[in-house]
């Protein structure tokens, strides 16, 4: 058999941590990055004799985000205990939610190759974070941090509706996008705001049952989650192939190697011993309380997407990059605001901004600048106080240390040469150093026109104005 006559099954469950600015069951901060154990109390500390007290703007995050996904919201829904021991969870128990769900029976469309596919979410239910062990830290040891701990999260389970890597990652940056724009979620990767258990399967395209399938835990990085998937399809029809079994268990995917290895035997899946909370009441829900979310759902990335295409006549293409990302679109916008230059915000971003966001995987949420800042860039090259290729070292200064683009170009004496004699020095330079390509271009090759206009830049560190010279060239040579 080959690789052709197996099929892929994949299923995720995506945890979010909500933007709430305290804990789910304490008041305490849900801030990021804070000196370890300083966000905690006897609450999220599991003291014995605290009580937990459920956090209202965590229900009304989830149910956003069930209704943003075409959920069925639960009228009466109640918290469970999940019972495991982990040294980062004080409490040996999470209090998460079990038989009854907030949210159930969503949706979300994902583009695809083939076009449009629904991929059908079984559940969204609200539970708390564990904290985190620092394994770094500590010789031979290893300390524990319980900032994160009772932090608010929701848990995303799809259906196994997923064939493909490139589905797992259409359908986790359509399900960020969306979280992101109802703002329920930052969804920093990096953080670990948004992650995802990835788990798959491959079966023969004639057997009707799916087959055994292994998980990977919170992977946070769409390059390793494609990564991942691919090599563990590869393994698993291997196995199958050579006549093997696949062993249901736990993965870790090592970015390294670029391997998975296993972590624990999921054969006797664990048990957890669910049971009711008993320390808290149950989540019984309005209609009037949840019409009131619906009607403060904001305008959703398709939406978006279509008022680009018309006020702004961005390409199909842009337009999805742009609206991806609430924070790419936001920037979009508010740098529109200040420039009127749709197009060229639209190459900014496109080209240059998402190539640094690529290289540095750095998540648009953590751009340092502002649509302001932005702008001004657009309006230094609109004006020709800078050539673009300047432009281009003044964004690089932007993500680096972000201020005002003209200080930066006052700062940095980037301001461009048009001074027809200062142009004028620097061609006759050129000329002179270059007998060769005054023989090329006269002998017909056009493109020593262009040869001696990039050694003009590079004499000039980029400051000269490139049609300048590209004119005076032409005169000279034509001379
Ligand atoms: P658990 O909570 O123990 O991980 P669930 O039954 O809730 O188990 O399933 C978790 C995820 O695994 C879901 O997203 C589901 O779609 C996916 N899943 C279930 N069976 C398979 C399978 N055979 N192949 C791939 N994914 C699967
Ligand atoms: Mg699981
Ligand atoms: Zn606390």
């Amino acid at each position: 058999m080959s690789r052709n006559d197996y099929e892929v099954i994949i299923g995720l469950e995506v945890h979010a941590e909500l933007s709430t600015k305290t804990k789910i069951f304490c008041s305490c901060p849900t801030e990021f990055g804070g000196m370890p154990n300083t966000q905690t109390c006897p609450i999220c500390m599991a003291m014995p004799g605290t009580l937990p007290v459920l956090n209202e703007k965590v229900v009304e995050y989830a149910v956003k985000a069930g209704l943003a996904t075409n959920c069925e919201i639960s009228r009466n829904c109640k918290n469970d205990r999940k019972n495991y021991y982990y040294p980062d969870l004080p409490k040996s128990y999470q209090i998460s939610q079990f038989d009854r769900p907030l949210c159930e029976k969503g949706y979300i469309e994902i583009d695809t190759v083939e076009g449009k596919k629904t991929i059908r979410l079984t559940r969204i239910h609200i539970e708390e974070d564990a904290g985190k062990l620092n394994h770094n830290d500590f010789a031979g040891g290893c300390l524990v941090d319980l900032n994160r701990a009772g932090v608010p999260l929701i848990e995303i389970v799809s259906e196994p509706d997923l064939r493909s890597a490139e589905e797992v990652e259409s359908y986790l940056r359509k399900l960020k996008s969306i979280l992101e724009y109802i703002e329920v979620s930052d969804c920093k990767m990096q953080e670990g705001s948004f992650r995802a258990d990835v788990n798959v399967s491959v079966k023969k395209k004639s057997d009707t049952q799916l087959g055994i399938r292994t998980e990977m835990k919170n992977m946070n990085s769409f390059r390793s989650i494609v990564r991942a998937i691919e090599y563990e399809v590869e393994r698993q029809i291997n196995i199958l192939e050579d006549g093997g079994k696949i062993d249901q268990e736990t993965l870790r995917w090592d970015d390294v190697s670029g391997k998975t290895f296993s972590m624990r035997d999921k054969a006797d899946a664990q048990d957890y011993r669910y049971f009711p909370e008993p320390d808290l009441v149950a989540i019984k829900l309005s209609e009037e309380y949840i019409e009131n979310i619906k009607s403060t759902l904001p305008e959703l990335p398709e939406s978006r997407k279509q008022r680009y295409l018309e006020q702004y006549n961005l390409s199909e293409k842009d337009a999805n990059i742009i609206t991806a990302s609430k924070y790419l679109s936001d920037l979009f916008e508010s740098a529109i605001n200040v420039c009127n230059n749709p197009k060229s915000v639209n190459n900014w971003i496109i080209s240059d901004i998402s190539r640094i966001l690529n290289e540095t995987e750095m998540d648009p949420i953590s751009i340092p600048f502002n649509g302001k800042q932005l702008g001004k860039l657009v309006i230094l090259i609109d004006k020709g106080t800078i050539s673009s290729s300047i432009g281009k070292k003044v964004l690089t200064e932007l993500f680096e240390n972000p201020r005002d683009p003209e200080e930066i170009v006052k700062e940095k004496g980037w301001i461009q040469i048009s001074d027809e004699s200062a142009i004028k020095d620097v061609v006759v330079k050129i000329l002179q150093a270059n007998p060769q390509s005054i023989a090329d271009f006269k002998a017909g090759k056009d493109r020593a026109l262009g040869f001696l206009v990039g050694q003009a830049m590079k004499e000039t560190r980029g400051q000269a104005n490139p049609k300048m010279l590209n004119e005076m060239f032409l005169e000279e040579l034509q001379k």
